[in-house]
């Protein structure tokens, strides 16, 4: 068993809302997945809270909820101000839940609570300025400026998925009216399309072998063929990792962080992503931000949403007494 305190941890996504017992040690414990109710902001609400009461009711007592959930959020109120895939906009979720549990609750960006939680008790610990780009379907960031997490004007900071790469360069997705932006040329949405666009020219072979035994031809396949020296699945990360790379380059310039965290589902590719990245930086970026930053995957890759959340409600709520 984890040490205490214990943390009610909430991630809400597009498609799913996880909840779980988060010890102080950041301990998974009665991991509860559920569809994420998308009729309205009530029925969301009313599901994840079911889903905390049921994580409560199997571990006893939490002394603090946490919530990282996939929306524009106004930190210092627990508004949640805009989401794109989720019927949560102009939602008080931070009050609602403490009527509900009678408990100190803390609510933030899933990308940014990811941020806090590497850079508390993950790849980042120790660092002072770091930067997170977690790479899923779509591209979330985070940043740590000075030890804290930097939230811009109005909460909406640190969408460094939406860096624009490629003037004139494809749509972009969801809500962004921008084109050629990282997300667009990066995420795993993109990498799925590629696997797909491989199998269907015929060309690799190990591929078109896969999907005729009916293996379901996206990313986490082009991920295991990259791995086992694939040359084509390899020819892909290494483009895809140069891209990565640029936004990195942009980023360093700008930012001058020690270290840049990668997470998501699109990190599972390892050094295959990470090197070539490494590669257009030491080339492109500034003397000396280029040569101070290192670059590693993150530490938390199951369970990073809940994690996440756990971390943001005991680093705001608890430790702050
Ligand atoms: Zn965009």
């Amino acid at each position: 068993m984890g040490r205490d305190p214990l943390i009610a941890a909430v991630d809400i996504g597009g498609t799913k809302v996880a909840v779980a017992c988060v010890s102080g040690d950041m301990e998974v414990q009665a991991l509860r997945l559920a569809p994420t109710a998308t009729e309205s902001a009530e029925a969301c609400f009313e599901r994840l809270c079911e889903e905390v009461e049921a994580v409560i009711a199997d571990v006893g007592p939490v002394a603090a909820i946490g919530v990282g959930t996939a929306s524009m959020v106004d930190y210092p109120s627990g508004r949640i101000v805009e989401s794109t895939h989720l019927p949560l906009r102009d939602f008080a979720l931070r009050d609602e839940l403490r009527r509900r549990f009678e408990l100190p609750v803390a609510i933030d960006n899933d990308a940014t609570v990811a941020c806090i939680a590497e850079h508390r008790f993950g790849a980042g610990r120790g660092t002072r300025d770091m930067l997170m780009l977690t790479l899923g379907t779509g591209i979330g960031g985070g940043i740590i400026a000075a030890g804290q997490p930097y939230r811009g004007f109005s909460g909406a900071a640190g969408e460094l998925g939406h860096m624009v790469i490629e003037v004139d360069g494809p749509p972009c997705s969801g809500s962004c009216p921008g084109r050629g932006c990282l997300e667009a040329l990066v995420s795993g949405s993109v990498l799925d399309r590629r696997a797909e666009a491989l199998a269907a020219a015929g060309s690799d072979r190990a591929l078109a072998e896969a999907a005729v035994a009916g293996e379901t031809v996206d990313g986490v396949l082009l991920t295991r063929l990259a791995r086992a020296g694939d040359p084509a699945a390899v020819a892909v990360y290494e483009e895809v990792g140069a891209l990565l790379g640029i936004g990195i380059v942009n980023l360093v310039n700008i930012f001058n962080p020690e270290l840049v965290v990668v997470g998501g589902s699109v990190s599972e590719a390892g050094d295959l992503l990470l090197e070539p990245a490494r590669r257009a930086v030491a080339r492109k970026a500034l003397v000396p931000q280029r040569d101070q930053v290192r670059i590693l995957a993150a530490q938390f890759r199951a369970h990073a949403g809940v994690i996440g959340a756990a971390a943001l409600a005991y680093t705001e709520l608890l430790e702050s007494g």
